[in-house]
Order: C-alpha cells, then structure tokens, then sequence
C-alpha cells in the first residue's frame, strides 16, 4: 500500500506530537503526585512525633493515672489530641477497642484501612481515601507510655485543597497538551498541504521546461527551503532556456552556414566559368581560324586578368576568414599608407571623372594587418568611384575616437538601396541595377572587407540614399 508523503508527514508530526506530549503528561503528575505525598508525610512524620510526646507528657501529668479508668483516660488525651492538632480522630484502647471518637462528617466504616492492619504488624503506613466530596488521609499511631502500648489514636486528616490542586494541575495539563495536540495536528495538515502542494507544482514545472517557450516562473512566496528551492527551479530554467535558445542559435547558425557554403561554391563556379568560357571560346576560334587576330588576344587577355582578380580574391577572402591563422599584424602608421593608397588610386578616379579628396588624415600609429588594411582602403575608394556619377566626390577621413580608428569614406555616387544595404557584403552579390558587369565587379570586394574587418575585430556602418550617395564608417579598435 502506497502512502502518500502528505500522510507520512501527518503521521509523523502527530506521533511525534502525541508521544512526547503524552511522555511530558506522566512526567509532570508523577511529579506532583510524589512531590504530593512527601509533603503528606512530612506533614504525618511531624504529627506522629507531637503525637507521641504529647502522649508520654500527658500521661505523666495524670497523678492518679494507676487509679482512674484507661478508657476515662484515653477518652480526655483523645480530645486534648483532637484539640492541639486535628478535630477528627478515633482512639482505641491496647486491645483496638474503640473508646472514643469524633468524626461527625465521615462514615468510618466506608474508608478503607489498611494502615490499621499494617499498624498491628508495627508497619507505619497512611491510607489516602477520595471520598465524594473530599479526600481525607486515614493515618494511625500507636499511644506509648514508657515504652508500653496504651493505645491506638487514628487521624482522620482533611487534604481536600491539596489533591483538588493536584487533579487541577493533571486537568490543565491534559486539556493543555489535547490543544496543543490538536493545534499540532492542524498545522502539521496545513504545512504538509503546503509542502506537499508546493512538490507537486515543482514537478508539474518541471516537467514542461523545455517544452514551450513561455516565460513562466514559480512565484517564490516564502524565505524557507521551499522558496529557496522555488528560486533555484527558476535558476534552472533561465539556464535550460538560455542553453536551449543557445543550441537553437548554433543550430541555425550552422544551417547558416552550411547553406552560406553551398551558395558560395555555386556561385564561385559560375564566377570562375564565365571568363574561362570566354577563353576557351577565343583560343578555340584562333586555332580553328589560323590568323592572328587582335580583338580575340585582348578580349583573352581581359578575362584572363578577370580571372586572376576573381582566384586572387577568393584566396583574400579565404585567408581573412580563417579562423586558425596566426594574426600577422603589425604597428604601422595608418596616415602614410592612406596617402599611398589615394595617390595610386587618383589615377582611376580621374580616369571616371571623379575627385578623390583627403579630408581628414591624423597622423596615426596603428597595430593590424597592413596588407588587409590597405585591401579595405582600395575596395571601398574603388567602389566609390566605380558607382559615382561623373564629377562626383569622394571624400576619405581617418582619426581616432574612443579608442578607436574610425575610417570614413563618403561619396556622392549612385546610392544603395535599402534592401541592398543588407546584402552587399555577401561573396558574389551585385546590385543588379547597376551595369555590374560593364564595371567589371566580382561582387568580392565588400565581403573581403568584412572578412578583414572581422580580422581586426572591428565594425562597418553604411548610410545610404539612392541618387544620394554613400557613407562607409569602419571602426577597428586600437590594440
Ligand atoms: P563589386 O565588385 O560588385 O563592387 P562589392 O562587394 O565591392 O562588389 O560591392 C557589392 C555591391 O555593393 C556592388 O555591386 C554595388 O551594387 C554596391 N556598392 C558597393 N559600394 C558602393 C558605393 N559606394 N555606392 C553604391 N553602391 C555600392
């Protein structure tokens, strides 16, 4: 049979309660009811030693004591008795004969006395008699003169208030600890519930982490173990969320790129089979025209430079984007090759029509890899002046901010839409508004530059307006 942890917790508080409660109950009344009797027979010691002197004092005081009647005699000591210590008592002549008493409340016949029998066998003892309304103590004492047995004198003695104190103190106890027993079944029910009702809701939680995205938490209501356990469950689910979102992204992330990949081999195939079409055709033409012509050496001639551009960038892209390469960088001044690289590249704006101009150049001593910087600054003065309009400007700056070079370069060329804006640094995207192909684009050059941006963990922030013109920012922390 199953027992459920709610009821084993009942049990055991009430057990627990009721057992120690019962073992605390005997405890106190034994206590009392000993503490009682002491009292009582300290009480009767003292009685029986007055008792006694006054006896052997009486008795001598008598002058004709050889003369008068025992039963006259006994009879006076009987009441001076009654008198000096207690109203009610009996005395009986050497041989138990009764000869005189005073006991007008109690039937002395009702009361059970084996101190009388003890008494004839020298054993001095007291009987305690609860009688209906009171509770009187029966105590005998034998009456010696001069060593000689004259008499018994029986007392009865009234404890009524002691013993009504004493079934008081038991009463309170027992209603005392019934409460309490109660009170401790009642709260054992509630805090069971409670814990019990708090595992159950755990478990329910518990079970549905992972199975929807909800931001549902346990309310954490108390400071105790069991709020201490509902903030840990939270705790919990934060991180099985966080690690499950985490697997997600990774997941997502390598579909990313495992289709990044795919695109980029279809895309480098087709790239590197169009200008080797183009030469195979020529070359095919040539052999099978027999004459050397002009026109098909220089188109042969163009495609194979187009196609050495194409491998050479894709070997650029490959190397920056190598995670595993020792990070060849070195300290040089960013200043002198920017003015290196505008002064070659002039050649090409002036051949466009374009101004090519240096706005700001601080003098700047920077730590990366010169060759990728130098790729980045041919790339995007490149594409400035191959999407610029003719006497467009392009206007480059280069200072530090924040710990950062920040490289700028601005024209006021053709413009990037917003959709483009996007997708311009993947391998191999053109725009296809643009006569890409009149300008000879790979459509490598802006994703060389992320790459070696990446590199250099650095960022790049393009504002745009079609018909506008275009701003490139590049920001690459200083080492
Ligand atoms: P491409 O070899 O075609 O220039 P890029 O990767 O350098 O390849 O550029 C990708 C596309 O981004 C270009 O085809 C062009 O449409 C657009 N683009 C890049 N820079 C500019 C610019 N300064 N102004 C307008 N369009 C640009």
């Amino acid at each position: 049979m199953m027992v459920s942890i709610k009821n084993k917790l009942i049990i055991g508080y009430v057990l627990i309660c009721f057992l120690s409660l019962g073992i605390l109950n005997v405890f106190i009344v034994k206590t009392i009811k000993a503490d009682n009797r002491e009292i009582i027979t300290n009480e009767l010691k003292v009685l029986k030693e007055r008792t006694e002197n006054y006896t052997e004092n009486y008795i001598e005081t008598i002058v004709n004591y050889n003369t008068e009647p025992m039963d006259d005699i006994l009879h006076e000591l009987r009441i001076q008795l009654s008198r000096y210590y207690n109203e009610y008592n009996i005395v009986y002549d050497s041989c138990d004969k009764k000869v005189s008493s005073f006991h007008p409340d109690i039937n002395v016949d009702e009361l059970v006395s084996d101190s009388m029998s003890n008494l004839k066998k020298n054993i001095i003892s007291y009987d305690i008699n609860y009688l209906d309304n009171n509770v009187i103590v029966d105590f005998p004492i034998t009456l010696k003169y001069r060593n000689s047995k004259i008499g018994t004198v029986r007392y009865f003695i009234d404890y009524t208030n002691l013993i009504n104190i004493e079934r008081k103190i038991q009463s309170i106890i027992f209603y005392f600890s019934f409460f309490l027993g109660i009170l401790v079944v009642i709260l054992s029910i509630v805090n069971s519930n409670r814990i019990v009702n708090s595992i159950l809701k755990f478990k329910d939680f518990v079970e549905q982490i992972g199975d929807n995205n909800s931001n549902e938490m346990l309310d954490v209501t108390s400071q105790d173990e069991i709020g201490q356990l509902a903030s840990n469950i939270n705790l919990m689910k934060k991180r099985i969320t966080m690690q499950i979102k985490e697997i997600k992204d990774d997941k997502r992330k390598i579909e990313n790129i495992s289709n990044y990949r795919k695109q980029f081999y279809e895309n480098m195939t087709h790239e590197l089979k169009t200008p080797l079409t183009t030469i195979m055709g020529y070359t095919e033409l040539s052999l099978y025209e027999k004459v050397y012509n002009e026109d098909y050496l220089k188109i042969v001639n163009e495609e194979s430079n187009r196609l050495f551009k194409l491998v050479t960038s894709i070997l650029d892209m490959s190397y920056y984007g190598r995670d595993d390469i020792y990070r060849d960088t070195i300290n040089f001044r960013v200043d002198e090759l920017i003015i290196d690289v505008v002064s070659k590249m002039n050649l090409k704006a002036q051949k466009y029509n374009v101004n090519l101009l240096l706005h700001n150049n601080e003098i700047l001593e920077i730590k990366g890899n010169k060759e990728g910087i130098k790729t980045i600054l041919i790339n995007l003065i490149d594409n400035s002046i191959k999407y610029n309009t003719e006497h467009g400007n392009i206007v480059l700056s280069s200072f530090v901010n924040a710990s950062t070079w920040v490289l700028i370069v601005e024209d006021n060329g053709i413009g990037i839409s917003d959709n483009d804006k996007t997708q311009i640094f993947k391998p191999f995207y053109r725009n296809s508004s643009v006569q890409s192909d009149m300008l000879k684009s790979s459509g490598l050059g802006l994703a060389i530059v992320k790459e070696i941006i990446d590199f250099h963990e650095g960022l790049v922030d393009v504002e745009s307006t079609l018909g506008k013109g275009t701003k490139i920012t590049i920001k690459i922390p200083l080492l």
